[in-house]
């Protein structure tokens, strides 16, 4: 998938993910000093994130236009308290093939939440697929706010990676990452 698109894959190191797990706490750091830095509070209703989505798809695909979202139909989730007590995020309906998001994660990272469904609903059924395609659409988004969550859930995920190796790196990293408040883990079943 990621060859269709362009893009040279590689064999990774232990240095490799560390090195960018350097990076997006870097990314994740400028991206919060930003949005700290906003003169009013984003409007974070899920309607406007969703929208917002939309036009993300829509500037990915003038460089990919097989990413394309043609037809976007996104609803709030009618199932998502009993969803958040399983730990996810958001789903595909499969008969309507409408993305479903579950909008009672916490707010900041609904916009990498949203970005992820939309991928899987052009096509992209896979989850680390899903993860890939929807941090393209978030990381370059013009909006902060999408791109925060979208470098923010690739450290968790890096870390997560990290994890699998020697413990103290991983837990180096963790320090040096920003906090948010409201995160929890049992969110990011997903990932
Ligand atoms: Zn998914």
């Amino acid at each position: 998938m990621v060859k269709e698109l362009g893009f040279d894959v590689q064999p990774y190191t232990k240095a490799d993910l560390y090195l960018l797990a350097d990076t997006l706490v870097r990314l994740t750091n400028r991206d919060r000093a930003e949005m700290d830095a906003l003169a009013a509070p984003p409007d974070t209703l899920p309607q406007r994130v969703f929208a917002e989505a939309a036009k993300a798809y829509a500037g990915l695909a003038q460089t990919w236009p097989t990413l394309k979202y043609a037809h976007p139909s996104i609803k709030k989730s009618m199932f998502r308290r009993y969803l958040n007590y399983l730990g996810v995020t958001g789903y595909l309906n499969p008969f309507t093939n409408e993305a479903q998001v579950n909008t009672t994660v916490p707010a900041f990272q609904t916009p990498f939440v949203t970005c992820h469904e939309i991928a899987h609903q052009i096509g992209f059924a896979p989850e680390q697929d899903a993860n890939f395609i929807g941090y393209l659409a978030a990381s370059r988004y013009s909006d902060v706010r999408f791109r925060y969550a979208a470098n923010f859930e690739m450290l968790l995920y890096t870390i997560r990676r990290l994890a699998r190796r020697p413990a103290a790196v991983a837990h180096r990293v963790e320090q040096d990452a920003p906090r948010h408040p409201g995160r929890c883990a049992a969110h990011h079943g997903f990932l």
